[in-house]
Parts: structure tokens; sequence; C-alpha cells
């Protein structure tokens, strides 16, 4: 039978990474599973530039790099390229399914996060990675002086627009309403970047191209007049929803699968916590990541004294 640890954190974003620091540093035993390399969702974001102690502002990668390294200098062992598909719980333990085996633990902290919400229109499947992505720090530099849309109105939207901006000829904001979501000071800078052209009111239908993406089709909303927009990249950001297909009925989650915790961020199944982008909440940033990381953490270290006792 696999080894019995304290306490299993899954995904290694700010969440999870601030709830092993925390758990570590009380003397808790702990491992941290993540599916890929450890950082989480700001390793692709270009510019953080409101997490406090950084007033001049700090790339994502360079800000997640100070997070892990934290994490280990108080001996968080984090095991890169452990993907959980399952966790059940037998009525006293947890037993963690990965792609590199099977671990049990008495407590257990999902900080899995979220991932992007795909449109579900004609030549969206086929053309994801030809043309369009979720990511753009990621792919931007694939469209140097090239036009390219960016579809939703939120800050995630208008913050990787600006972004793009900075390498492509001109980005189209398509946004289904006819004004934004993204915050003030996001919106002020979209508005006054020559490069950036708002397409209000239209509801991408379809995205064609014969191996690459060539043009987008649009429906105003108003009057149901379609459009093309010829563009060779598409960004699209349209919602998050949470990875928490995994954990099976052990939690109650909302219709976008966000985990509802109470105010000390455990589920319904006793020992089983979740901070992070990964639960119900009205906000998701890094900072607000941070403290439901500690919050759980804390937590989880009076639930296993309880038990222990
Ligand atoms: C474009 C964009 C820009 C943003 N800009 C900012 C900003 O400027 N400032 C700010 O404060 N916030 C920003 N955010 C929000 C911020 O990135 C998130 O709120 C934050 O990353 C949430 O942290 P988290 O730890 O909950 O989840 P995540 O950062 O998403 O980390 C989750 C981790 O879990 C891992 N994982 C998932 N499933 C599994 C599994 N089954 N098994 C193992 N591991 C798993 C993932 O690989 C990932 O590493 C931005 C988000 C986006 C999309």
């Amino acid at each position: 039978m696999s080894e019995l640890h304290d306490a299993i954190i899954i995904g290694a974003g700010p969440a999870g990474l601030t709830a092993g620091i925390y758990l570590m540093r009380a003397g808790i035993e702990t491992l941290l599973l993540e599916k890929a390399l450890a950082g989480g969702m700001p390793v692709n974001t270009d510019r953080v530039e409101n997490y406090p102690g950084f007033p001049e502002g700090i790339s994502g990668r360079e800000l997640m790099d100070r997070f892990a390294a934290h994490a280990k200098t108080f001996g968080l062992p984090i095991k890169e390229f452990s993907e959980v598909s399952g966790v059940v719980h037998d009525g006293k333990t947890f037993i963690v399914t990965t792609t590199e085996g099977e671990y049990r633990s008495l407590g257990i902290i999902i900080t899995a996060g979220t991932e992007p919400v795909k449109m579900g229109i004609p030549g969206e499947d086929r053309l994801v990675g030809r043309g369009i992505s979720y990511c753009a720090t990621c792919d931007g530099m694939f469209f140097r002086n090239m036009d390219v849309a960016v579809i939703g109105g939120g800050d995630s939207a208008i913050e990787e627009g600006l972004s793009l901006a900075h390498i492509v000829r001109k980005v189209y904001v398509i946004h289904r309403r006819d004004a934004l979501r993204a915050q003030k000071i996001l919106r002020d800078r979209a508005f006054r970047n020559e490069k950036m052209e708002f397409l209000w009111n239209k509801r991408p239908v379809e995205i064609g191209g014969t191996d690459q993406v060539e043009y987008i089709t649009v429906e105003d909303t108003k009057t149901g007049e379609h459009g093309r927009v010829d563009v060779s990249g598409v960004f699209v950001y349209v919602g998050y929803r949470a990875k928490t297909a995994f954990l099976g009925d052990l939690v109650d989650r909302d219709a976008s699968g966000f985990i509802i915790t109470d105010e000390n961020l455990g589920s319904k199944t006793k020992g089983l916590y979740a901070a992070g982008d990964v639960r119900k909440k009205m906000l998701r940033q890094i900072s607000t990541a941070v403290g439901d990381g500690a919050l759980a953490a804390v937590n989880l270290e009076r639930y296993l004294l309880e038990i222990k006792s």
C-alpha cells in the first residue's frame, strides 16, 4: 500500500504553493502534486501589476518562480508532471490516483484552478493551434505584424489584448455587449491604444480558414446581421470553468464546476479543502488565491490536530 501523507495539495499555482508554505512551516508533512510545471496560470501572464510588494510590476513567471523557491526553502516536495485523475475517500484516508501512481493522505487541499471555456462554434476545434489560442502570452509572438481578434470584454481579454498590441498590427476586440467589464485602468489603456479596435454587440459564429485561421464571422446581437473580419489569429477569453471532475461527488459544485466551500474553505467531505480559483468566489486573482491557500492550510492543520488527538 502507498505511503500515508498527512497532507496532499493538488495544483502548484499561487494557492497551492502558499498552502504548501504554511503547512510545511507548521511542521505538517505534505506532498504537492502538479500536472505540469510549478507556477500555475500566472506563468502565462506578461506583467503582474497588482500583486502587493512589486510597485514596478513583475513578470508572472518570475513571481511564481519566487513562490516555488520560497516553498522549497521549507522543504515542500513538489511532484511535477503528476496529473491527478481521481480522488476517493474511504472514510479515513484520501486515495489520490495520478499518472505517476497512487498516493494516500489524511487531509487534502484542492488548488487545481480553472481552464478556459471554448466558444463552441464551427471551426474552433479544427483550428486550435492553427491560429486559435487561449493564451496571448504563450502564442502572441507567432502573430508579429498580423491582424488578430480577441474575444471577450473582461479583464483577461483586455489585458491580453493590450499585451498583443505590442506585437501585432491590429487587435479587434469582439464583444457581445456595448461596454467592457474589465477594470477601469485596463479599459482606459485599451481605449487609448491606437492598435485596438472595438467591435461592439458582436458574437462570433464561425472561424474559417483552410489550414490556418483566415477570418472570423460575427453576428450583430442587435440586428442579426453577419459580417466577416479578416484575421490570422483569434484569442478566446469568454470565461473559465473549474477543473474538478476528478473529485467525483466528494464536493458540491455550482453550474461551472466551482467548488462550494464554507467560510473555512472546507467542503462537504471532512478533511477536504479548496482554495484559489477552483472554488466558488467573487474575485479570482493571485492575491485572493494566496489568502485562500493560507486559510485552507491553517484549517487543515487544525483538522489534522483534531483527528490525531
Ligand atoms: C490572462 C490572465 C491574466 C491574469 N492576470 C492577473 C494579474 O495581472 N493579477 C492577478 O492577480 N491575477 C491575474 N490572473 C488571475 C490569476 O492567474 C489566478 O487568479 C491565479 O493564478 C489563481 O491561482 P490558483 O493557484 O488558484 O490556480 P492556478 O494558477 O490556475 O493553478 C492551478 C494549478 O493546478 C494544476 N492542476 C490542474 N489540474 C490538475 C490535476 N488534475 N492534477 C495536478 N495538477 C493540476 C495546474 O497545472 C496549475 O499549475 C490572470 C488570469 C488570466 C487568465
